[in-house]
């Protein structure tokens, strides 16, 4: 059992940046309009989320760090549909397994749930004054599993992973105002104030806002919108492209192409531009159950994606008179 925990855990949990998405996606599917994350040594020591989101009741606390809960997925259709982030149910489970955990969570201010574990073990549950919303403190992860904790790379390596995560959900999420310390220092920080470009120029700065034109089209199958950079804006790289199927960040190498593709020759070869681009489909036509980090996806129509976004980008870019 505490085996095949492990065994579950490497394949979603990877390293330090694997807890943070997972955990910042749980508040997103909590519904919390505050998320703030703190690290410490890139994560290696300590990482902490806490969001004012929905919390989760008594009586369910030691059930959702069991493998295979999930309050996300109640029927066959659901699997086919998946509009939540996390729908496995793995990932508290996995986190648990090779770390120690502690959560205190709440359903409305006043006794909330405080709940310890290690090594995929209960040690501790009691009541506990709290906030509304969760609180998830994560120490000393792998510390069971010494071959994975070979892997993990250097702290900055680490903490860039972290960063990364951290920047592509709050673009996908504008509404959310987003905080991120390492070891007290403020990396992030965003309003919440639901407008995309100014998430932008918050993440990557304000100079950054003049540099940006908006995107949007469509066809029968895709909707497309958000903002791309003039091709000038040359310090960007393959980072500074982030693509959204319906809020969820995706790789795809076709469409980072097709971006590319629509600056023709106006971007120098090798260069990449800052992009955050939403494309909004049905989910019939994306297959997420690739990879249980779910950042690789299938298209069924992509051939036709890729050139809505390849005519779109030339278009505005076009419009432009560069
Ligand atoms: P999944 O997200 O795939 O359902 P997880 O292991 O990430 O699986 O979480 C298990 C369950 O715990 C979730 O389905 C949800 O009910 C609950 N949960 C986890 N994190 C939070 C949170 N921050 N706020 C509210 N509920 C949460
Ligand atoms: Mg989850």
């Amino acid at each position: 059992e505490q085996l095949s925990n492990q065994i579950a855990a490497g394949e979603v949990i990877e390293r330090p940046a694997s807890v943070v998405k997972e955990l910042v996606e749980n508040a997103i599917d909590a519904k919390a309009t505050q998320i703030d994350v703190g690290i410490e040594d890139a994560g290696l020591k300590t990482m902490t989320i806490s969001d004012n989101g929905l919390g989760i009741p008594k009586a369910q606390v030691a059930l959702a760090f069991l493998p295979h809960t999930t309050s996300k997925i109640s029927n066959r259709d659901d699997l086919f549909r998946v509009k939540s982030l996390g729908f496995r149910g793995e990932a508290l489970a996995s986190i648990a397994a090779v770390a120690k955990v502690t959560m205190l969570t709440a359903t409305e201010a006043g006794l909330g749930t405080q709940i310890e574990l290690a090594g995929g073990k209960v040690l501790d549950q009691k009541r506990q004054s709290s906030r509304r919303g969760t609180y998830v403190a994560v120490k000393d992860l792998f510390y069971n599993t010494p071959a994975r904790l070979k892997y993990v790379k250097s702290v900055n390596t680490e903490l860039s992973h972290i960063a990364d995560i951290i920047n592509r959900l709050a673009l996908a999420h504008p509404n959310i105002a987003v905080t991120f310390a390492n070891n007290h220092n403020i990396l992030l920080k965003t309003s919440g104030s639901g407008d995309l470009l100014r998430t932008i120029t918050e993440i990557y700065s304000i100079g950054v806002g003049r540099q940006m034109i908006e995107v949007t089209g469509a066809d029968l199958d895709f909707k497309l919108s958000g903002f791309v950079s003039l091709p000038k804006l040359t310090r960007a790289n393959r980072n500074f492209v982030s693509l959204f199927i319906n809020g969820r960040y995706i790789k795809n190498y076709a469409l980072t192409r097709a971006l590319i593709a629509g600056y023709g020759s106006k971007l120098m070869v090798g260069r990449y531009p800052l992009a955050v681009l939403n494309l909004t489909m049905d989910p019939f036509l994306v297959d997420v159950n690739v990879h249980p980090t779910k950042q690789e996806v299938r298209l069924s129509k992509e051939d036709e994606l890729s050139q809505l976004v390849t005519t779109n980008i030339q278009q505005v870019l076009g419009a432009q008179n560069l």
